[in-house]
């Protein structure tokens, strides 16, 4: 499973935009000056038509988004077991000392 290529009928989770407000006058009349598919969705890059700045909008499946959550929840489950792990080697450690007092 490719988790940035939704199968055909996950499709209809709809997408995330974010804001297409400008970040400094937050009119909305602005430009499309590029488009361009990233790993994550559509990244557009704008251009505020009323005081000229710049900022990019990225569009992402609302599907991917799901899918990504679910893998950094996994994740943190993992990482919960690997400091577990841990902490029973470090209990388990044996020192030289205990080492040679074993052999002698
Ligand atoms: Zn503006």
């Amino acid at each position: 499973m490719n988790l940035f290529v939704p199968a055909e009928g996950e499709r209809k989770g709809g997408l995330l935009t974010s804001s297409e407000a400008c970040p400094n006058c937050g009119s909305y009349d602005n430009l499309v000056k590029d488009s361009r598919a990233d790993t994550l969705g559509r990244r557009r890059r704008r251009r505020c038509n009323i005081c000229r700045t710049a900022w990019s909008t990225i569009e992402v499946d609302k599907v991917l988004v799901k899918r990504l959550a679910a893998v950094v929840g996994r994740l943190d489950e993992v990482a919960v077991q690997i400091n577990g792990i841990r902490e029973l080697l470090q209990a388990a450690t044996v020192t030289d000392e205990e080492v040679e007092s074993e052999e002698g």
